[in-house]
């Protein structure tokens, strides 16, 4: 970056502080990822530059039979990667592929039913100061008491009294598979469409590790940089009947132009998706939330439906004395990255929060397995229980020493 550290080097200072940040410290987010140097190159390059208004070979624009050909590669690939009829690969990041989800097939002030927010649901799934709240009436399911888990006769009982026009399925923090064929049924039997939120499970699902919604909703919308380890970027799969409504609400409908660098880059993330080593991290993705998620279990933490069959956990940590936001911050100063979140039933604010949520995309792609994992676990519960700075010092030097280990773009060591 040698004309970046020239003409700005705030801003060159600025990544290189993130690259050492990133390099250094656990990432345990479970929204986060690592790209390939492949999107990264995509992503910083000359197509930054130009404007595509429109769809491939229908522009508002000269000059774009470059660009053309990175859309339809990335349409195609996507199509391939989750079987579907029709892909948009514009939206600028998952909350704009929900919007042009919800104005393709709802009215203003038409019923909705998804997920509380407290049990996992995202932003875009109905909270009051989103679009999705402001715009639409948000009749909101939970998960039981006992199990916090969803249950599918409660959501039929709940779809039959307020008929919704549209059930949404997917979340941010559920730790359990999804059974889309169920929400299927629940939407057949009031006549609602299915629209699937997968952002977070998107590699999961490319990979054949959880099941697909694809052939059960009329939409399905996701990120591309989750667990599908891609740019950062949405994109939107829907039935052959929506694709026109669909590609109008995108383009002109929320959006102006698209990001050509960013779908090239997503054209990118799906070709490498596509690989036997994808599959496998995305596999070891999964046994490793469950390898540490079990590990913290014995160490005597409550995980929220007692465990997980994805890439995330969440732990509840009130009856340890610590709020959400508490763990977070004693975390963060043993170089350990996690969030706080709500989980079922939570007394506390969402800026307080009763837990933490734990994901493995990105341990996992740095290539750490399960026997990292009970490392991991000990380090979490010693900075959990650390009351001193020397305390925090021991644990971060620990995690230094286990991250260089797994060098994140090993590629680049030496150059
Ligand atoms: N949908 C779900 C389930 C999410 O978890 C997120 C982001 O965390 C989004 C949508 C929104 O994605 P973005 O942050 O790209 O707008």
């Amino acid at each position: 970056m040698k004309h970046l550290k020239k003409i700005d080097p705030p801003i060159y200072k600025v990544i290189q502080n993130e690259a050492q940040r990133q390099e250094e410290n656990l990432e345990l987010i479970a929204s986060e990822n690592f790209t390939s140097l492949s999107v990264l190159e995509a992503m910083g390059s000359v197509l930054t530059n130009k404007y595509a208004e429109g769809y491939p070979h229908h522009r508002w624009y000269g000059g774009c039979e470059n660009v053309d050909v990175a859309e339809s590669l990335a349409i195609e690939r996507a199509k391939e990667l989750f079987k579907a009829e029709h892909v948009n690969v514009q939206a600028h990041s998952g909350s704009q592929a929900n919007m042009a989800v919800y104005f393709s097939c709802l009215n203003i002030g038409d019923t909705i039913m998804a997920l509380d927010l407290a049990c996992g649901g995202h932003l875009t799934h109905g909270h009051p100061h989103n679009f999705s709240g402001k715009f639409f009436k948000v009749v909101a399911y939970g998960v039981d008491t006992q199990t916090q888990r969803l249950d599918y006769d409660k959501i039929l009982a709940m779809a039959k009294e307020y008929h919704p026009r549209l059930i949404l399925a997917g979340a941010s923090a559920y730790p359990r598979i999804i059974d889309f064929k169920k929400f299927r049924q629940i939407c057949d039997t009031v006549g609602a469409y299915l629209f699937v939120d997968m952002a977070h499970i998107a590699g999961l699902v490319a990979a054949g590790v959880h099941p697909s919604p694809v052939p059960y909703a009329e939409f399905v919308s996701s990120t591309t940089h989750k667990t599908l380890r891609g740019p950062r970027g949405g994109f939107v799969i829907c039935k052959k009947e929506f694709a026109r409504k669909l590609d109008l609400e995108v383009f002109p409908g929320i959006q102006g132009g698209p990001l050509m660098h960013i779908i090239a880059a997503k054209a990118v993330a799906f070709k490498e998706a596509k690989s036997g080593k994808f599959k496998k991290d995305q596999e070891q993705t999964v046994k490793n939330a469950k390898a540490l998620c079990a590990a913290l279990i014995e160490k005597g933490y409550r995980a929220i439906s007692g465990g997980t069959d994805n890439h995330l956990f969440l732990l509840e940590l009130s009856s340890k004395g610590l709020t959400g936001k508490e763990a977070q911050e004693k975390l963060d100063g043993c170089g350990i990255t996690v969030n706080k979140n709500l989980i079922p039933f939570d007394d506390k604010s969402p800026v307080l929060t009763s837990g933490i949520r734990i994901g493995t995309p990105a341990v996992t792609t740095r290539g750490m397995k399960e026997r990292q994992m009970q490392y991991i676990a000990e380090y979490i519960d010693s900075a959990l229980k650390a009351t001193n700075e020397k305390d925090c010092l021991k644990i971060k030097k620990e995690v230094r020493v286990l991250t260089k280990k797994f060098p994140l773009y090993p590629e680049l060591k030496g150059k």
